[in-house]
């Protein structure tokens, strides 16, 4: 167990958590960067980034390093630790525990953790987990070369992600429980002119079935007729949103009805000195661009909230 004191905290290095490392390093704040895993986030699962300023075309995981390194080379310290806590002391200071046994503390924390897959809770999903049933294209998509598969969804994750399988696959299904998808049009134009893509509108999963080599059947049912069908595939890759990793605050940080933390225009959430950036943040979309955005934001009002803190101004607790 150690104990290490920072000014600044924050947790996931997603595009949000590497901007405001690089934004933390150019204010000259002594902060860390926590990641769990490679630092990245969504970059990592998506193949191509094409809306991107500055970069018309360029690969995710590339776009990754590109921003590791940039926020390295403004001195950002990137230490993989698995964030289990956070929480505020009656002093204003964060303690963040992790599962290394080290207690981080700093008088402010920007939370950058992004969100975790939505499932479908149907029988078979967790059993043939890893086993045809995907979250992830980019990791999983070429396991695929000529085969079968269904992507369940209508948003640009599903939309996006099924044209990227095509590539792999024979042939990809898209399973759509209304009859339109939510996805933006030029994404949906795209899989419509797709010959490998056919979608299958007004239908729910029940259940996924299969055997000792994995997934073989997805069963259905109309949402409109209550219909019964079961559609062959070796895969099936789940795109239907994400939860926002909030859970680490033991606090009560105000938040949506879908769990997305709210912020005020300087990305303070509801508890003085924390803040939130990206995906998990309340706003109209989640792109790289606006968690880029959200990171710049919330790295400039921590710097303006350490100085109201350090000159004991009343703002340093409840904002600057
Ligand atoms: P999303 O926009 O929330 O869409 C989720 C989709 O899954 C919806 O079509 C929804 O159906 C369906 N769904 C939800 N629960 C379901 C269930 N239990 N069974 C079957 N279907 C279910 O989520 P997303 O596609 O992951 O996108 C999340 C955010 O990331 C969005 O803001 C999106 O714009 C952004 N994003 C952008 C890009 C890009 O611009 N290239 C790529 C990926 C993600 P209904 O439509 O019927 O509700």
């Amino acid at each position: 167990m150690s104990t290490e004191e920072f000014e600044l905290i924050i947790v996931g290095a997603g595009p949000a958590g590497l901007c405001a490392a690089m934004y933390a390093g150019r204010g000259m704040l002594k902060a860390v960067l926590l990641e769990r895993g490679v630092p990245g986030g969504e970059l990592l699962n998506t193949e191509w980034v094409d809306d991107y300023p500055g970069f018309e075309h360029i690969l995710g995981r590339e776009l990754a390093q590109k921003m590791t390194a940039h926020a390295i080379a403004f001195g950002a310290d990137i230490r993989q630790e698995h964030v289990e806590s956070i929480a505020r002391r009656e002093d204003g200071i964060f303690e963040v525990v992790t599962s290394g046994g080290t207690t981080y503390e700093a008088p402010a924390v920007i939370l950058t953790a992004g969100g975790t897959p939505h499932k479908l809770d149907v029988p078979g999903e967790y059993e043939y987990a890893g086993r045809g049933v995907s979250y992830c294209a980019v990791c999983d998509g070429a396991f695929f070369k000529g085969e079968t598969i269904a992507v369940v969804g209508g948003g640009d994750a599903a939309v996006e992600e099924a044209e990227y399988l095509s590539r792999y696959a024979e042939k990809v299904y898209v399973i759509h429980r209304r009859d339109e998808f939510r996805a933006s049009r030029i994404l949906q134009e795209r899989l419509f002119a797709n010959p490998k893509i056919e979608v299958i509108w007004n239908k729910r999963v029940r259940e996924l079935k299969g055997g000792p080599a994995g997934l073989e059947w997805i069963e259905m049912v109309d949402t409109v007729t209550g219909e019964e069908l079961a559609l062959k595939v070796s895969g099936c890759f789940i795109f239907i949103g994400f939860r926002p990793n909030t859970g680490l605050v033991t606090q009560h940080v105000d938040h949506d009805p879908s769990g997305y933390i709210i912020t005020d225009e300087r990305m303070m959430t509801s508890i003085p000195g924390l803040f939130a950036a990206g995906d998990l943040r309340m706003q109209l979309t989640r792109q790289v661009t606006t968690a880029v955005g959200d990171a710049t934001t919330a790295a400039i009002a921590v710097e303006k909230f350490l100085k109201a803190r350090k000159s004991g101004m009343p703002g340093a607790s409840v904002g600057v």
